[in-house]
């Protein structure tokens, strides 16, 4: 089944807000960050389970590991195999989550905000920190502009494609695309809730990288 991008947005925006949302407020009442994710069926696009970032029992519980973690502890003959899934995170996957994604047998990834959303306006500079000092090699050969332009990982590769909601709003035009404009500006605003929240306490839990 092939889906369209509103198709595709309608399902992710009201999963974030239903059900990732929710979740996510409980998340960063008790200390965890405000990352979410949720897996769905690509055969009708309902939601096989979704979860929040949960640092606050180990730094590696980012909202999309928690969230694979979930998927395989259902029984086999419960849960879809991965590659008939959608894999959905609320913040584009960290070098962690990517790994996790692509380990996990998923074949796509979409995410609603960036690594620049991310640092700029969630004030959480780690993904794109970890992805320069740790994975981001400079060649003799290259000008410094030209690694500083260099893509941080490979959007379309063996194992995957990742698109971003942005990418799948621009597919859409006239009053279908300022629809879905304004749904994600309102879940952004609930969002701008949720990281005061975080970071009205950030540091207080013992994240290593809060
Ligand atoms: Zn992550």
């Amino acid at each position: 089944m092939s889906w369209t991008s509103a198709q595709l947005l309608d399902a992710f925006l009201s999963t974030t807000s239903d059900q990732i949302i929710p979740l996510t407020a409980k998340g960063v009442a008790s200390g965890s960050k405000v990352f979410g994710a949720a897996i769905l069926r690509k055969s009708d696009l309902s939601v096989v389970v979704v979860a929040t970032n949960h640092e606050t029992s180990s730094p590696l519980l980012h909202g999309e590991i928690n969230c694979i973690q979930q998927f395989y502890a259902l029984p086999a003959d419960q849960r879809p195999l991965p590659k008939e899934c959608i894999f959905f995170a609320t913040h584009e996957p960290c070098s962690l989550c990517l790994s996790g994604i692509t380990w996990s047998g998923f074949d796509n990834h979409y995410f609603l905000f960036t690594y620049e959303d991310t640092r700029d306006a969630f004030n959480i500079p780690h993904d794109i920190k970890i992805l320069e000092e740790v994975f981001k090699v400079p060649t003799p050969s290259e000008t410094p502009e030209a690694f500083a332009k260099r893509p941080l990982y490979n959007k379309s590769n063996a194992f995957w494609i990742a698109r971003s909601v942005a990418d799948l709003v621009n597919d859409l035009e006239g009053g279908e695309k300022n629809t879905m404009e304004k749904r994600v500006k309102e879940i952004r605003e609930e969002y701008n809730g949720l990281s005061g929240v975080y970071q009205g306490g950030k540091g207080s839990k013992g994240i290593p990288l809060a």
